[in-house]
């Protein structure tokens, strides 16, 4: 009996916009711990808050595009709990009317399609950032009332990888609809795992949840690991108990954090200090319509119009500045495999040994372009456009200056070719008498003596054939 894994995932989603939910104060992670605070925000007593209108569309736009349920009212409810990170011990939130239901995140993977049931997302704000250090801890209020979209999926999901996909394509859309950076090294966008096992058929089993997991590989390996764990407790005639785990990635393992013995009580109340903010159709479908196209309609049109494969379109759209530079590129020459390849190729491997993005490089469009034409028509080799390439990464020389002061390109001029083996001969006379005597293994060194006299510059194809010419006219001639 092999028990399934079945888990849900909470998704907070640090929304892009200038400033906090309820308050004007800025978002901006590189400012000093403790400066970007007020009294709305640190929740000093009477003060009121401030609905801002940027974090509502966001979130609308994301909801939209997942194709949520909106409801006709916008309103918010108070989550109660103390922790030091929620000086006004409350988290505004929304309960009782969430921002979006339903809805589906939709993709596919190695021809798989796979689409995911949503349950729901609502608006709230972020609490404040706790760091531990040594035997002290230390808050940090500037993260305190970040707007965040948490997402809430519903448990359809059986492994490790399809969690991890569906971060990696949730992250593509919000980025693409510029709804958050969505970088979850960064904790723009973080992710609790509900993991349990049960039999085929039967009700899911006592679930366990892993907290903050942040990135998207992390989530596939601690979910795996924590699928292996409850089967074999259970195999052994274990129990699973319900609580909060930790992933720790030194260790490749989940452990204890604190038991869940029954869920929380947070009294939910609706939020008195704001008021409701209707939100007509009209509104939701000109938020539809200002969407930019999505990823899946996109991957299908560039499969449609460049003959990609799924996941070669995929990467592109997953790195925008590729994606643009592949644009101009095609635009000029209409090969898109062609130059998709260049790229991810030859173009990312000398990014990567030197370390640099595309961007940084002084590669443009139209040079590379120059290159995979200089390559098609064979006037230079493959390890030239590579070398070609390279200078063309470093320095902002044009494409034909460095073909001359590099001397890349091939000569295929048959009478200074023939001038080139005329010299190799001569030079040669033992080696040439080695050839006609029958040891025709000596062609090669011969044609190496020509290469070398034209300064690796003479055409290897046009060499062979002219070489052999003139072989067989010395042995014709004795
Ligand atoms: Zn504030
Ligand atoms: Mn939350």
């Amino acid at each position: 009996m092999t028990l399934k894994g079945c888990i849900g995932l909470e998704i907070h989603i640090a929304l892009k916009t200038k400033t906090k939910l309820f308050c004007s104060c800025p978002l901006d992670a590189k400012s000093e711990a403790n400066s970007n605070v007020c009294p709305v925000c640190l929740g000093h007593p009477g003060v009121l808050p401030s609905l801002n209108n940027e974090a509502v569309k966001q979130g609308l736009r994301i909801v939209t595009a997942l194709e949520m349920q909106v409801p006709e009212e916008l309103r918010f409810d108070r989550k109660h709990y103390i922790y030091p990170d929620l000086s006004k011990n409350f988290q505004t939130s929304q309960f009782y009317f969430t921002l979006g239901r339903g809805g589906s995140l939709g993709f596919k993977h190695q021809g798989k399609a796979y689409s995911i049931s949503l349950r729901e997302a609502h608006l709230e704000e972020d609490a404040a950032k706790l760091i531990h250090q040594d035997d002290e801890s230390m808050v940090d209020y500037n993260r305190g009332g970040t707007p965040l979209l948490e997402l809430v999926t519903e448990p359809v999901l059986h492994s490790g990888l399809e969690a991890e996909l569906v971060l990696r394509n949730l992250r593509l859309l919000l980025r693409r609809i510029e709804a958050s950076e969505a970088n979850m090294e960064l904790a723009q966008m973080r992710c609790d795992a509900n993991v349990s096992v049960s039999e085929d058929g039967q009700p899911t089993g006592t679930r366990v949840e892993i907290k903050n997991l942040n990135s998207p590989r992390f989530v596939k390996q601690a979910i795996e690991y924590e699928i292996g764990r409850q089967r074999e407790l259970l195999a052994r005639g274990g129990k699973v108990v319900q609580e909060t785990r930790l992933w720790n990635e030194n260790r490749g393992i989940t452990q204890a954090m604190r038991s869940k013995e029954s869920a929380h009580d947070y009294r939910y109340l609706p939020e008195p200090d704001l008021p409701v903010v209707a939100l007509p159709p009209e509104l939701i479908s000109a938020i539809g319509s200002s969407l930019p196209e999505l990823p899946e309609a996109r991957i299908a049109r560039y499969l449609r119009e460049y003959s990609l494969s799924y996941e070669a379109a995929w990467r592109l759209l997953d790195e925008p500045a590729a994606e643009k530079f592949f644009l101009a590129c095609v635009e000029i020459l209409p090969e898109p495999e062609l130059i998709y390849s260049w790229l991810t190729n030859q173009v990312a491997e000398l990014l990567k040994e030197k370390n640099t993005e595309l961007y940084e490089s002084c590669l443009s469009p139209a040079k590379l372009v120059e290159i995979i034409r200089l390559k098609q028509d064979g006037a230079i080799t493959s390890s030239n456009a590579k070398l070609l390439l390279k200078l063309v990464l470093e320095t902002a020389e044009e494409v034909p200056v460095l073909l001359q002061n590099h001397k890349l390109i091939l000569i295929s001029d048959e009478s200074r070719i023939r001038s080139w083996i005329a010299q190799a001969l001569e030079k040669n006379n033992s080696a040439l008498e080695a050839y006609i005597a029958g040891k025709r293994a000596v062609f090669g060194f011969l044609k190496g003596e020509t290469l070398r006299r034209s300064g690796g510059q003479a055409d290897p194809a046009r060499v062979d054939l002219l070489l052999g010419q003139a072989l067989a006219e010395k042995e014709e001639s004795r």
